[in-house]
């Protein structure tokens, strides 16, 4: 019953994009990586009056591209992987034309800074400064104001700016334009899970109270998930990321996809402006939102590429619009909630349960059309009591162990 879901029309881009990949294959193979030992040692923004300043100190120079994408402003800066003082990425607060910024890994070969612009700018000049003066090496990049036609105009791949590129796999993100979702192609004898850690890389997820990052949380519960579940010996276990690498959303649903998957669990921990609100959710996909907070929170986890720098442009809409439709694959849709609703009950006895604690919205990383799949918020990181059972050892293998059971559960019913 499966049917190829045609999402888009393939983007003229697509083609362009293969040649770069190529491209820089070859380059890569001659220079080789030597990159990698290069360290960002800080970021910092200025305010001129002509000008906002953005200065990279670094250990070395190093290639980089830029380019800019609309709605919202951004300016990327790509880089090859490099390791950053801070630690695996971070985020900050901007000044000036920057309204703020976030670093980390992008691929597993590609380093990524995304600028949030407060409004259109685009990059007037960009240089390295040597080292001086006790001073290290500098990539400067300043941003001038400009209009939004003059930015459009210039926005997206096409307007890339290659300065000393060797390119970086930075090309491949563009790919969210690809189209065909492939058919399942890997069939297991055993039970296929999917173990989706969410956000990762440059984009680090919500922030808990003491600072800590969801992405670094999601990933710690769903490798013991993974080590669970390989115990028992019942599944085979595919993970959309094992690294604090960014994942788009489509490739996550593609990976389940690919992998045949029978069930695909996402793994998140939000944070809401309350901090007495405390509590674990699970969430399945419909076209119609549950209630508000459903909505809010489909936005905030659906907005997971266009914060790591991806141009998911018009397309959004159509491509929610046909899965959806499409999501007349009621029996995904029903096994999705029977899951979910075999999950609530062993979280709760973990931890605390949110109101409402299954709902629905269109959450794009639940979007394949057949595989069943939940999202599961295992608590609140604005909350004292949710984020010390997150930050546990014990409380984290524990989530794993609920998480596991229900997914025991669910494949034992299927079986009578
Ligand atoms: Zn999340």
């Amino acid at each position: 019953m499966l049917r190829v879901v045609r999402l888009l029309k393939i983007l003229p881009l697509f083609a362009l994009q293969r040649v770069m990949i190529w491209l820089i294959a070859l380059s890569c193979l001659a220079a080789g990586p030597v990159f990698a030992q290069e360290r960002v040692l800080g970021l910092r923004v200025g305010v001129h009056p002509d000008k906002t300043r953005i200065v990279l100190d670094l250990t070395g120079e190093l290639p980089y591209s830029l380019f800019s994408l609309a709605d919202p402003y951004r300016v990327v800066v790509d880089m090859p992987a490099v390791a950053w003082a801070t630690g695996n990425g971070s985020a900050g607060a901007g000044a000036g034309l920057v309204a703020g910024y976030r670093f980390g890994l992008f691929r597993r070969d590609n380093s990524r800074v995304v600028l949030d612009l407060t409004r259109p700018a685009k990059v007037s000049r960009t240089f390295f400064l040597p080292a001086a003066a006790g001073k290290p090496v500098r990539l400067v990049i300043d941003l001038a104001p400009v209009d939004r036609e003059s930015f459009l105009a210039n926005a997206g791949f096409k307007g890339r700016q290659r300065i000393g590129d060797t390119g970086t796999s930075a090309d491949r993100p563009a790919r969210t334009g690809q189209v065909e979702l492939p058919p399942p192609v890997i069939r297991s004898e055993k039970t296929t899970i999917v173990v989706d850690a969410g956000h990762g890389g440059v984009d680090p997820g919500a922030t808990s109270r003491s600072g800590h990052y969801e992405k670094d949380i999601v990933l710690d519960v769903a490798r013991r998930l993974q080590r669970q579940l390989l115990n028992s010996g019942r599944y085979r276990v595919v993970m959309t990321r094992e690294t604090d690498v960014f994942v788009p959303l489509r490739e996550r649903v593609n990976i389940a996809r690919n992998a045949g998957a029978d069930l695909f669990v996402s793994v998140h921990a939000d944070s809401l402006r309350s901090a007495k609100v405390r509590g674990a959710s699970v969430y399945s996909l419909s076209e119609k939102a549950s209630d508000k907070e459903a909505a809010q929170l489909a936005a905030k986890e659906n907005s997971s590429d266009v914060i790591a720098g991806i141009s998911i442009g018009n397309e959004t809409d159509d491509i929610v619009r046909s899965i959806l439709i499409d999501l007349a694959q009621r029996e995904t849709k029903n096994k999705s909630v029977r899951f979910a609703k075999l999950l609530l009950p062993e979280l709760g006895g973990v931890g605390a349960l949110l109101r409402n604690s299954h709902r629905y919205a269109g959450f794009r990383v639940l979007m394949a059309p057949d595989v069943p799949s939940v999202l599961v918020e295992l608590g609140l990181l604005s909350n004292a009591a949710d984020e010390k059972l997150l930050m546990s050892s014990r409380g984290r293998d524990k989530l794993a162990a609920a998480i596991s059971e229900a997914i025991d559960r669910y494949f034992a019913e299927r079986q009578s």
